[in-house]
């Protein structure tokens, strides 16, 4: 019987990109399929729930879940996933964090049933049909998951022993994490296998970061041309480093792009989107209260701007009209 450690991979409310970032290991890929055994990866080969439901509990050396839960049928999924698995690491921004799904939690199950399936300007649906959670047909009975209140980090749900940070994570910390597994040399119960330190101190433009910022009104970053070397906070462009883990070695500065979050905060930070509002806030240049919110208003999107993955574990976590 084979010895190697058994290794499982799931998606729940993602969009695919965390499984692409497995393929991303590239070459270093066929090391990881030597030293382990995938016993379940939907996304790559066929297995079904069945074969999951058989293991034995806790037999499951690791699974690495990625995406946010939404529906009936990926909370059950990860609740047997955790069963079946000595460890579940919450692999990418959404799990992690809520991700973009997480978004959605600014307004509640039916705005967003009706919306869809009605009000959309590409729809067309006279009738107001929304899909059923069973339907019958000639004595035959499908059924689909139903949509929850809200969306939830898997954290929210279920025990999570390790966090992989990232929109998508990287290949070197996905390589790092496969290695601590594979050694035995994993980090406390609870870390986020990533460097504990802001993305700022790891960026190329920190030295031009001023200690004072005076913003008089935001950029979006499509409507200006950046200056490649100056931090871009100091340019008038939100950027989310100091409230972000690092780690990812500024990949979005490096391409001229402001960071927007996806490591989530350090481990000094409780709220992400709070921590860079309230930088943000003390940087503004004004004094009266109307030039203070004609500043804010340059921002056209605060919550995607400053809680773009982590809106269900923030503080403000959901629309007051959500039940559950
Ligand atoms: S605010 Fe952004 S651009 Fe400026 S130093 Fe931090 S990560 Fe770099
Ligand atoms: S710079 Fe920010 S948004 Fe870009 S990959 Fe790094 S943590 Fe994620």
């Amino acid at each position: 019987m084979s010895e190697k450690p058994k290794i499982g991979l799931y998606w729940c409310a993602s969009c695919g990109g965390c499984e692409e970032s497995v393929v991303d290991l590239a070459e270093d890929i066929l090391g990881v399929v030597e030293a382990v055994d995938i016993v379940f990866w939907p996304v790559a080969m066929d297995f079904k729930r069945a074969d999951v439901e058989a293991m034995e509990d806790g037999s499951i050396t690791a699974t690495l879940i990625n995406g946010a839960v939404r529906t009936s049928e990926q909370e059950e999924m990860v609740r047997l996933l955790r069963r079946k698995s000595a460890v579940v690491i919450a692999y990418g921004s959404c799990a992690h964090l809520g991700g973009i799904p997480g978004l959605a939690n600014q307004f509640d199950r039916e705005q967003i049933l009706r919306y869809v399936y009605e009000e959309a300007p590409t729809v067309s649906n006279e009738a107001g049909t929304r899909p059923s959670t069973e339907h019958r047909f000639n004595g035959d009975r499908a059924t689909l998951p139903s949509f929850h209140h809200a969306v939830r980090a898997l954290d929210q749900v279920i025990d999570v022993d390790y966090y992989i940070p990232g929109c998508a994570p990287t290949p070197k910390l996905l390589k790092q994490a496969v290695e601590a597994l594979l050694t035995g040399a994993l980090p406390p119960k609870g870390s986020v296998i990533a460097p504990d330190i802001a993305l700022c101190e790891e960026c190329p433009r920190k030295d031009s970061k001023p200690e004072d910022l005076h913003i008089e009104r935001f950029h979006r970053p499509h409507a200006v041309m950046a200056d490649p070397d100056t931090c871009l906070l100091a340019q008038g462009i939100v950027c989310m480093g100091p409230a972000t883990r690092g780690g990812c070695e500024a990949l979005c500065i490096k391409g001229n792009m402001p960071c927007t979050g996806c490591f989530g905060p350090t481990s000094r930070v409780r709220d992400q989107g709070a921590k860079i509002l309230s930088s943000v806030a003390a940087s503004i240049d004004a004094e009266e209260e109307a030039d203070i919110i004609a500043t804010l208003e340059t921002i056209p999107d605060p919550i995607g701007t400053f809680y773009r993955y982590g809106l269900p574990g923030s503080f403000l976590r959901k629309s007051l009209s959500q039940s559950s």
